[in-house]
């Protein structure tokens, strides 16, 4: 059965996450969460105290950094394990949250990501949520969605899911690093946080998940139909 590739591109708390994962249930593909891959390597930094400006340090950090994802047996959820740990709860954390843009535009990470992320979906029927899916990943990509909403909304979401994980952080605390994540992703020299020109935008501020799926998955049936015809 021919299979597409879905990229879900955005700013941080826009629902991608979610969205992509339930789509790809829907539809029966794998999801890839490419922040969880950067969030990783992130913790590895602070863990192994890596020096951000010295290219050797961190090569050497990158050759040593193993990333999956496995199912949980629990709930079936996704986690993330670093070099066989499972660190899902706390690469979710606002430490690493402050630290990740910084670690995530430095070019050896991204190449070496980029590399994994390409592997991973290379057999297509893949969901991957990220920042540079559509333009740098997979620029081919069938489907590419943009998401987008209000900061403030996007702030609060962003405190329901930490209070939920049982971390209680202030909003201003989170807008603060919202706004400084958005700065760095969007202005970084090594493939910035940007739309690819043939990706659809949805603006989430005002839609509830069902809808978010719907939406994607309707589009996502279009987008099938038209690479089975081509
Ligand atoms: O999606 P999430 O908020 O977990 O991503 C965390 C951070 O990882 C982003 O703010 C961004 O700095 C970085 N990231 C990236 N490229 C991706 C995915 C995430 O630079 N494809």
């Amino acid at each position: 059965m021919q299979k597409i590739t879905i990229a879900v591109d955005g700013y941080s708390s826009c629902g991608k996450s979610t969205t992509a994962k339930k789509v790809a249930a829907r539809l029966g593909y794998s999801y890839i969460d490419t922040g969880a891959m950067y969030r990783a390597v992130t913790l590895y930094f602070h863990q192994h105290l890596v020096t951000l400006t010295n290219e050797k340090e961190v090569a050497k950090a990158l050759d040593n950094i193993q990333i999956e994802f496995r199912r949980s047996l629990n709930d079936g959820r996704n986690e993330t394990f670093l070099n066989g740990l499972n660190v899902e709860d706390e690469i979710r954390k606002l430490y690493i949250a402050n630290q990740v843009s910084e670690v995530s535009a430095i070019a050896e990470v991204r190449h070496a990501m980029v590399a994994q992320q390409r592997k991973m979906g290379k057999k297509k029927g893949v969901v991957m949520d990220g920042r540079d899916i559509g333009t740098v990943v997979f620029p081919d990509a069938e489907l590419k969605i943009f998401m987008t909403a209000d900061p403030i909304i996007r702030a609060n979401r962003r405190q329901i899911e930490l209070n939920e994980r049982g971390d209680l952080v202030d909003i201003e605390e989170i807008i603060e690093n919202i706004k400084k994540r958005d700065l760095i992703d969007t202005t970084r020299k090594e493939s910035p946080l940007r739309k690819a020109d043939d990706a659809i935008d949805i603006d989430t501020s005002y839609m509830t998940l069902d809808e978010q799926v719907e939406m994607v998955c309707i589009l996502a049936d279009e987008a099938l139909s038209k690479a089975i015809r081509k």
